[in-house]
């Protein structure tokens, strides 16, 4: 029915509010940057299927502005990697709807969650996941490879980004050679070499010990003051203090109850 296709054209479609103001998202690489919030999740859920389906995710409403500092603390098996994987575009819900910078991610072609996961999020996980026999410097520049940042350019960023985090007289060491805390420290500047929006975190600091944990937390603090998002994941409250904001996650439900 003509009807119904009007319908949901009506409700899929952009708001004619936002049309007439010119801040509809128009598709493709070079769409106006939109000034609402970073991440808006509604009613996300994710069901794992398997002879016994897992609900991992349920009714997830999440929204994160620009520039913030979002905890996400809960126990082991709670669903806080499945989230990380939604947020990080890794993964798809099951229900519900994700925006990333104004944009359905849901109605993004496969090559366009790609380019946003690489151009726009960074990771960094408790395990580092660096590559052994590369350097420091080759791990940071790696991703940019996949963009096709020319080599001296690659290796320009590199070294900035590890000067950034303290590294600069490390940038030829293997990771082999290097203590957890610089490790992580290389992991964050191949998270910030491709100038992402958001810095996707977790358990950064699960794998430190006390004093080189709070360096890295320095590092992230000193990062979402100068204007990046960070969402951080985390089962320890200490961690979580660094934010501007927790909520908590409990058999796959999010609530504000710390
Ligand atoms: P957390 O990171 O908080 O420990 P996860 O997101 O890893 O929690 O897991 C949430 C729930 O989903 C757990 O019950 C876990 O066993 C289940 N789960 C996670 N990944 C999968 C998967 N690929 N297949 C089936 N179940 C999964
Ligand atoms: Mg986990």
């Amino acid at each position: 029915m003509a009807e119904g296709v009007g319908a949901l054209w009506k409700a899929l479609g952009p708001k004619e509010d936002d049309v007439r103001q010119g801040i509809a998202s128009a598709p493709g690489p070079e769409r106006v940057a939109h000034d609402g919030p970073l991440l808006r999740l509604e009613g996300v859920g994710v069901t794992y299927l398997g002879p016994v389906p897992v609900p991992a995710l349920q009714g997830v409403d999440l929204v994160v502005g620009r520039g913030e500092y979002l905890a996400i603390v809960g126990p082991s098996g709670s669903g806080k990697s499945t989230l990380l994987n939604i947020l990080g575009l890794l993964d798809r819900p099951t229900a519900g709807r994700y925006a990333f910078g104004g944009e359905d991610t849901a109605l993004m072609p496969e090559s366009a969650r790609t380019r946003v996961r690489s151009t726009q999020i960074g990771f960094v996980f408790q395990s580092f996941h660096l590559m052994p026999h590369r350097t420091a410097s080759q791990n940071v520049a790696m991703p940019l490879i996949y963009r096709g940042v020319r080599r001296r350019d690659r290796r320009r960023i590199a070294r900035e980004q590890l000067a950034m985090v303290g590294l600069a007289d490390r940038a030829e060491a293997l990771p082999m050679t290097m203590s957890g805390g610089e490790r992580q420290r290389v992991a964050i500047a191949r998270a910030l070499a491709s100038g992402p929006s958001l810095l996707l975190c977790d358990e950064p600091t699960g794998n430190l010990d006390s004093t080189t944990a709070a360096g890295i937390l320095a590092t992230i603090d000193s990062l979402n003051r100068s204007g990046l998002t960070v969402v951080m994941i985390t089962h320890d409250m200490d961690v979580a203090a660094h934010a501007d904001r927790t909520v908590v996650i409990r058999d796959g439900r999010l609530s504000t109850q710390v």
